[in-house]
């Protein structure tokens, strides 16, 4: 322990158990902003890599680094609602699953979430997460303000008024611009929603999906290759009472925070692409035919969602409709030959992966599918130009 009672050795892992911080890094669990400035500076100063870590659930290598990991945990809770504005100003370190209520009893919801509730909205709008809905933008969207401490110790407030020309950067920002401690987020009235889920066989459910995903507010299908099963959801907003208790995955009816988030206790590891959305279908059938053909045994699950596009630099929906596909696989197998070959049939259908799950794609191949990228580095090494929160992985890609 060092003197100030808050820098331990670090055992930091991810959630597969896949990554693991190495020998030398050091975990700072950050008490207040003042905490979260003071680090940046002296970690600056001192020439080490400063990275943050959020509920850690990326498969890609965002979080490690054999400098200081800045653990966010502490930073936790709902600041203040504006009914008015529908906005709110939230701790970065929250849990998704800990803004639910507060926000509900401020009268708001977040508009849209993904699969699970665990990752710390930090984290989760660093690297776009997102869920199901042809209408729906992805968490990153909902930034409409930020406070972050650089590399500086500065603490910057950054939204559309105040110091414009880092917003674009900051809405997603893979924790490479600062120490975000806290996040304005636009959110919408609380909403109850009903969910239904059927299964299938995907013959029978592929060619509807563009109806189901037209129809109602969500639409996910999840496909099991060896059982050519299909599991489809849909949820929809209703006046109905909520029913509880809550039923199982794809038969609740409650309020949107409770309603949209499921369990994935499997530890596995995933990769995903977003293609424009009118090469979605297409894109999915050469994703059976390199399983039939090439991977006939794989038999976890295949996962199809939409996202409206949007205006987030470095969304993989930036000014595109989309559709997202990924691939799971037990975090304990070798995920190279499966993974590489079908990034080769999302490349081939103009495909961006998302920042947080598994990818191979090198500097020059994310400029080609980033229109912003150029820019978003110009921006974030204006605000770090010593590069403190750069680790191995994102120098490698630095153009
Ligand atoms: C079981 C499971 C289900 C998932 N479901 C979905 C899904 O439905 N949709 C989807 O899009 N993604 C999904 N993901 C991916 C997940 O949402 C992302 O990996 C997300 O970034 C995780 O958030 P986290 O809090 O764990 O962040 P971490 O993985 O800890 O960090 C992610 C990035 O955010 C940065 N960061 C975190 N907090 C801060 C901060 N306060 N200041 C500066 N930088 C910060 C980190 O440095 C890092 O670059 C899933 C992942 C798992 C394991």
């Amino acid at each position: 322990m060092s003197e100030s009672g808050a820098v331990t050795q670090a055992v930091w892992t991810n959630w597969s158990g896949k990554l693991r911080a190495p020998d030398g890094a050091t975990i700072h669990h950050v008490r207040s902003e003042a905490d979260a400035a003071a680090l940046a500076a002296a970690t600056g100063a001192a020439g080490r890599r400063l990275r943050v870590a959020g509920a850690g659930h990326s498969h890609m290598p965002l979080v490690p680094t054999d400098g200081v990991i800045a653990d966010l945990s502490g930073l936790s809770g709902v600041i203040s609602t504006d009914a008015a504005t529908g906005r709110a100003w939230v701790w970065a370190g929250t849990p998704i699953h800990a803004l639910g209520r507060p926000l509900h009893e401020a009268g708001l919801a977040l508009a849209n979430q993904g699969d699970i509730d665990r990752q710390a909205i930090g984290g989760a709008t660093a690297t776009g997460t997102h869920g199901t809905g042809r209408t729906l933008r992805n968490l990153s969207s909902a930034v409409v303000g930020a406070r972050l401490a650089l590399a500086s110790g500065e603490l910057v407030d950054v939204s559309a008024t105040e110091r414009p020309e880092l917003f674009p950067a900051v809405r997603l920002h893979l924790g490479a611009v600062g120490i975000v401690t806290r996040l304005e987020l636009q959110l919408r009235p609380a909403f109850r929603l009903r969910e239904q889920g059927f299964v299938a066989p995907l013959a029978e459910v592929i060619d509807r999906f563009d109806e189901l995903a037209t129809a109602n507010r969500h639409a996910e299908l999840f496909w099991y290759p060896t059982r050519d099963r299909a599991v489809v959801k849909v949820i929809d907003e209703t006046d109905d009472e909520p029913e509880y208790p809550l039923g199982p995955e794809g038969r609740r009816c409650a309020w949107s925070y409770e309603v949209l988030p499921s369990h994935r206790d499997w530890r596995h590891s995933e990769i995903e692409y977003s293609v424009p959305a009118e090469a979605g279908p297409v894109c999915f059938a050469a994703i059976r035919e390199l399983l039939a053909r090439d991977f006939p045994t794989m038999g976890w699950p295949v996962e199809y969602r939409t996202l409206a596009a949007d205006d987030v630099w470095l969304s993989t929906a930036y000014e595109r409709p989309t559709v997202t596909i990924s691939l799971h696989l037990p975090a304990a197998d070798d995920d190279g030959p499966l993974f590489r070959a079908a990034e080769a049939v999302f490349r081939d259908h103009d495909g961006r992966p998302h920042w947080a799950k598994v990818h191979h794609l090198d500097g020059r191949s994310l400029a080609a599918i980033h229109p912003a990228w150029d820019q978003w580095w110009a921006v974030r090494d204006s605000m770090d130009p010593a590069g403190t929160f750069l680790n191995d992985h994102l120098q490698a890609v630095r153009p």
